[in-house]
């Protein structure tokens, strides 16, 4: 079982005197930057200083003192990189790098960079990471009602001895304490991060649509009618998994969609659909997927755009568009 932190287990004092510079005011930086401040840690904010960039105005207008990432990290004791992931290893090399002090620490919220090595920082520098499991607005609604989103833990590198005792304080000044802050490692936060958005989440489930779609539509049926079967009821299905898991969603299902989910469930998703996964996973552990989205990146993402321009073209999205229109509640 997995080791879990709580509020008592964290000295937040290790913070007192401490600059923490949050790097990206997007969907984790707002939520990290104003809980931390409202836990009364000292906060600055790195940013793209554009008047075309609204993450800037929004830090400005929450009153943080804003700067560029360089003068940022400059500032900070603990440096917070909250830049999206692919973008990373540049602002790292050309604005974080050389800024770093001994004894400094690098936090992240996701392993990517430093698992697969995009980043190696100097071994005087703490590495760790606080991974809220979930998006940035939960994490700031959720602080101000007095609760907290649960997080992940995880040390790479422990240069002065209390890498553990700053990123629990850091954790618990986000109200992760509060939730319960749970130990992995960078490993294991990457791999299964990437197994989950590929197979099951993102890749899986829109999969799982497109198919089911395409199967009621080729045998005559409405697309009208296949669309709200096969996605637009997936989200009252999905709430029920959220909140009592899979007896709950069996629970509140009539009889019928419970026998026929249980009995012809495994018939669709098979072995070959878990040897499939395993295929995947070895490409995520190898590093292969890495390495490919990674050159993808650089070379332009034209074989990206292939895929998004696919999708869009898909029937499914043409009828789903057309149909929330009819769904005011949604907009
Ligand atoms: P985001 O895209 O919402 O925000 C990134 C911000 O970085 C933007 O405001 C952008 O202007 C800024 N930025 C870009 N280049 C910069 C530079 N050179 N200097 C200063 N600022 C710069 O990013 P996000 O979704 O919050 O992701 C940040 C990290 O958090 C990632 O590692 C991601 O994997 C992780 N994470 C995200 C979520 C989520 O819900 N979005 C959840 C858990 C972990
Ligand atoms: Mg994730």
């Amino acid at each position: 079982m997995a080791k879990i932190y709580y509020e008592k287990d964290a000295d937040l004092s290790v913070l007192e005197g401490k600059t923490v510079s949050i790097i990206g005011f997007g969907s984790q930086g707002h939520a990290h930057a104003q809980n931390l401040r409202d836990s009364g840690v000292n906060v600055v904010a790195g940013e793209l200083l554009r008047d075309d960039n609204p993450n800037y105005k929004a830090a400005v207008e929450a009153g943080f003192e804003v700067m560029t990432a360089a003068d940022a990290a400059k500032r900070g004791d603990i440096i917070v990189l909250l830049v999206p992931d692919t973008v990373q290893k540049i602002v790292y090399e050309k604005e974080i790098k050389d800024n770093l002090e001994p004894g400094n620490s690098l936090m992240f919220a996701h392993g990517f960079n430093i698992h697969f090595k995009c980043i190696e920082p100097s071994p005087e520098t703490d590495v760790f990471m606080i991974a809220p499991k979930g998006p940035g607005h939960l994490v700031r609604d959720e602080y101000v009602k007095g609760a907290g989103v649960p997080c992940l833990v995880a040390i790479h590198q422990d240069a002065t001895g209390d890498a553990l005792t700053k990123a629990l304080a850091y954790g618990c000044a986000l109200g992760g304490g509060r939730g319960g802050i749970i130990e992995t490692t960078f490993k294991e936060e990457t791999e299964t991060d990437l197994f989950g958005e590929q197979t099951v989440l993102c890749g899986g489930s829109a999969a799982l649509i497109k198919a089911g779609f395409e199967v009621l539509v080729e045998a005559g049926y409405q697309p009208e009618i296949a669309y709200f079967e096969v996605m637009h009821e997936l989200k009252l299905i999905v709430d029920l998994y959220y909140r009592g898991g899979l007896a709950f969603m069996n629970y509140s299902v009539s009889d019928t969609a419970e026998y026929g989910g249980l009995s012809v469930g495994p018939r669709i998703i098979t072995e070959d659909t878990k040897n499939a996964m395993r295929t995947a996973l070895k490409r995520i552990q190898n590093g292969e997927f890495a390495k490919e989205w990674l050159e993808e990146y650089a070379s332009g993402g034209a074989t990206f755009q292939k895929l998004r321009d696919a999708d869009a073209a898909h029937p499914v999205e043409k009828v789903g568009a057309d149909l929330r229109k009819m769904m005011t509640w949604i907009q």
